[in-house]
């Protein structure tokens, strides 16, 4: 068997919303995610070491179970009941980690397509969903892509037309966020403001790309943004460089703003990248 090389895109959140709590811990969801030209490359090399290894060209994301894509390759092989000689496989991250941008999820998801197309077992992508979401809520999303609306855990997922095509910069501030600490100050949903995610359904229904940038909204950027000064900060650059929206993506702390004109776009670019390594000036994929 050959190797395969998959793109795992890592995605962005239009509209993030906590509508609840359910009785085992997890919270209910609804937002607008996006898929981004930003990717990793993910090869799966299959061979006889009757184990599965990964490498990485970042040395600090795990190698080990840890690794989403470990356990994808794991359950993959657990649920088919298929005998894995061995499989090595190898990352090459673009997507920053720990970042709000389902940079382990996707990976997963790749692991899960490629080594469907590998074997040859051709499940549907309902079948790997069911299998991805064991691992994460975001894997079912990673695995279909696109503008989806995603809700439930963020499996439940209704396909939404794609935003007007804009120029994206996206910048991750130096610190990390624990996503688990982040749920626990959501007040199990009772949160007084909540993104219009209808009113964003139909812009994107319309193609109107005003009505899109003015109701992007993430119900967690204010518990970063209230600790973090760089959230508020990337937000005025983004703007003050012409920015029709702008909006933390996931729990954060990862933060987008979209743009008409690419000069614009790569003004922005340019003035966060001298603050901020982790700078990139991206595109919805389309
Ligand atoms: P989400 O948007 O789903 O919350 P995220 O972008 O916040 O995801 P990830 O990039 O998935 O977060 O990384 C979260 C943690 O998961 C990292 O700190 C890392 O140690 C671990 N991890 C496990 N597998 C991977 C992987 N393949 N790539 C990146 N991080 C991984």
């Amino acid at each position: 068997m050959e190797s395969i090389t998959r793109k795992a895109y890592a995605k962005i959140n239009l509209s993030l919303d906590v509508t609840g709590k359910l009785p085992n811990g997890y919270h209910t969801v609804r937002m607008l995610m996006d898929s981004i030209t930003l990717y990793d490359d993910v090869t799966l090399t299959p061979n006889t070491s009757r184990c599965i290894t990964l490498s990485c060209d970042r040395s600090y994301i795990p190698t080990d179970d840890r690794n989403l894509a470990v356990r994808a390759a794991k359950l993959f092989f657990a649920e088919t009941k298929i005998d894995c000689a061995g499989l090595h496989i190898d990352l090459v991250k673009r997507i920053p980690a720990a970042a709000g941008l389902a940079g382990g999820s996707t990976d997963a998801a790749a692991v899960l397509k490629g080594l469907d197309q590998m074997y040859g077992t051709r499940f549907s992508l309902e079948k790997l969903c069911k299998m991805g979401v064991q691992l994460g809520a975001d894997i079912p999303y990673c695995l279909c892509g696109g503008t989806m609306l995603a809700e439930g855990i963020g499996e439940k997922l209704t396909p939404i037309p794609a935003p007007p095509q804009a120029h994206i910069v996206l910048c991750k501030p130096d610190f990390s966020v624990s996503t688990p600490d982040v749920y626990a100050k959501m007040n199990g949903g009772n949160l007084p403001v909540h993104p219009d995610t209808a009113g964003l359904v139909a812009a994107l229904r319309m193609g109107d790309y005003n009505g899109l940038c003015h109701r992007l909204y993430n119900v967690m950027e204010n518990v970063i943004a209230q600790k973090h000064e760089e959230i508020g900060h990337i937000k005025d650059v983004l703007f003050s460089c012409g920015a029709e929206g702008a909006v933390m993506s996931g729990s954060g702390p990862t933060t987008f703003g979209l743009f008409r004109r690419e000069e614009a776009a790569k003004a922005a670019y340019e003035a966060l990248r001298r603050e901020f390594t982790e700078t990139y000036l991206t595109a919805f994929q389309v």
